[in-house]
């Protein structure tokens, strides 16, 4: 595997939400929890309610971790356990011929191919890619407008045997963007009208209807729906589908109303449960869907929904990545001892769960006594989820720098340092000469922004919630300031009213606190002057 090539270089920058360093984690935790004894398998469940806490089962070839790692590794440069991702990407390439490409890992697999491609602009990734295309190709149903891929009877799978197609769709649409393969678009299309129109995953406003069969009648699972709403959103903007995105505009709005969009809670399952569990927990893959739909949309111009992307990151999103594990070593502790079966793995786990993204918590906790703990797929997804952010919060077109979201990155065309929410403050270093616009977050008015390009006072046009800076040249500094202040928030999440303390868009308190490993620890953002770090920074050669 060639190391991704870029700039590495020490910075000292505000502390506040660093995308690399979260990426660093997430890469830590994919690589750590898999099996040495078994060529790195990656582990799929995580039991933190045992003494000891175990690692179980293990699945060789795991798209989530394949898709997600080779992301991560382009947005940190990063090459520790390397040698990890490679033993899963021999083993996938010695079944390639035979290896399945409709479902969760195989769509996944098909993005990582593109993806594949784009980053290490080998050739070999195009041949394979044009292998499996042809292959899907031949393999669908064609129905007028759209084709399905058979269930083993042969007939066309509805409900929530499609939903896994969801997967399908987002790997034929990623791999489009990446190698411009204008069959996989074609065969995109036609996957994405059966899901919309054929699949009864959707009704026609756009409401989630797949559910799966459980002791308590049918779940209502909002990953499984959300996942597919996800393709759709990105096969519309990749097709420039207006049609599509209006529909994946209206489902996004029912779907986000089911939680609560102030922090980026959504619910595992929505209104219909699968057992009677006594509380209301949000799986990260949720909020991942929702940050991917919300940015999406965006781009596809349906709406300025950069807001809700920033709010669900810097607070439900984020706050569901363990940061430290010791808690859990602390309440095993009075747990009777378990003895170890043949599959399980009971190594470090507390530390080598340090990264990983919660599958049940609450709006206050990453745990809820007695469950599990996490799942790969949650892992899988959120570190997805924090690699499209980074890519998408700062875009360079047409001489145009557009910086959607105020949060720190490094790039090839600015650096950005955020001091908030400590502060309402935002320096950019410029690398070229360009146009530079800033969005400006939602609490702010626009008469009240100032806007400084080498500390000289710089008049400011807004165009809807963005700052028109104008011209700057590489080498330029360029300071926005605006207000920023605290807010008392009483409010209802997952059926449980909470009193919030809100910073900009950041919780800062909640009442009452989580009580395993409680979010929000963040009384340091409460002091209005920023803090410094010194970082590493990694900027990806284009
Ligand atoms: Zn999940």
């Amino acid at each position: 595997m060639p190391q991704v090539k870029g700039d590495r270089y020490q910075a000292t920058i505000p502390d506040t939400l660093d995308i690399q360093q979260r990426a660093e984690l997430v890469l830590n935790t994919m690589t750590n929890c898999t099996d040495p004894k078994n060529n790195y398998a990656p582990y799929d469940n995580m039991y933190v309610y045992r003494n000891p806490p175990i690692l179980r089962a293990t699945t060789m070839i795991n798209g989530k971790y394949m898709e997600t790692t080779a992301l991560l590794r382009y947005l940190t440069g990063s090459t520790t356990n390397q040698h990890v991702d490679q033993a899963w990407r021999n083993a996938y390439l010695e079944v390639f011929s035979g290896y399945p490409w409709w479902g969760v890992d195989p769509g996944r697999i098909l993005a990582w191919l593109g993806n594949n491609y784009r980053i290490e602009n080998n050739p070999c990734w195009l041949d394979l890619c044009k292998q499996v295309i042809k292959r899907a190709r031949q393999e669908v149903v064609y129905q007028d407008d759209y084709c399905y891929y058979p269930d083993t009877q042969g007939a066309m799978p509805t409900g929530w045997d499609a939903t896994y197609g969801g997967w399908t769709l987002q790997g034929l649409t990623q791999l489009y963007r990446a190698t411009q393969n204008t069959e996989a678009l074609e065969l995109a299309g036609k996957v994405a009208r059966y899901l919309k129109d054929h699949a009864m995953i959707f009704d026609s406003d756009g409401h989630f209807l797949a559910r799966h069969p459980s002791n308590n009648g049918l779940a209502l699972h909002f990953h499984h729906n959300g996942n597919v709403l996800e393709g759709l959103s990105a096969y519309a903007l990749a097709a420039n589908d207006r049609e599509l995105a209006s529909f994946a505009k209206s489902s996004y709005e029912w779907a986000r109303a089911t939680g609560s969009p102030l922090v980026g809670f959504f619910p595992e399952y929505i209104n219909d449960w699968p057992d009677d569990r006594p509380y209301v927990d949000c799986e990260t893959c949720c909020t991942a869907d929702m940050i991917q739909i919300a940015m999406t949309l965006s781009e596809a111009q349906q709406g300025d929904y950069w807001d809700d992307v920033d709010r669900y990151l810097r607070n439900q999103f984020i706050e569901m990545q363990l940061l430290d594990g010791k808690w859990i070593d602390q309440m095993v502790a009075s747990l009777p001892p378990t003895p170890l079966e043949a599959n399980e793995d009971a190594d470090r786990v507390s530390e080598r769960l340090v990264g990983s993204f919660a599958s049940w918590a609450t709006a206050n906790d990453w745990y809820i006594e007695e469950q599990p703990g996490t799942t790969f797929c949650c892992i899988g997804n959120g570190g997805r989820a924090l690699y499209y952010v980074w890519e998408k919060m700062i875009r360079f077109t047409n001489d145009t720098l557009t910086i959607h979201l105020l949060l720190n990155r490094a790039s090839t065309w600015a650096d950005v340092n955020s001091y908030v929410p400590y502060e309402g403050r935002v320096d950019i270093k410029m690398k070229v000469t360009c146009d530079l616009e800033i969005r400006i977050p939602e609490w702010v008015k626009p008469n009240e922004v100032v806007g400084l390009v080498n500390n000289e006072p710089r008049r400011l046009v807004f165009q809807g919630r963005y700052a028109l800076i104008g011209s700057v040249e590489s080498g330029n500094v360029v300071t926005i300031t605006f207000p920023i202040f605290e807010r008392t928030v009483e409010t209802m999440i997952g059926n449980i009213p909470y009193t919030l303390i809100i910073k900009g868009n950041d919780v800062v308190s909640v009442d009452p606190p989580g009580k395993w490993y409680p979010f929000y620890q963040r009384a340091k953002y409460r002091e209005n002057q920023v803090r410094w770090v010194n970082r590493e920074r990694f900027v990806p050669t284009i």
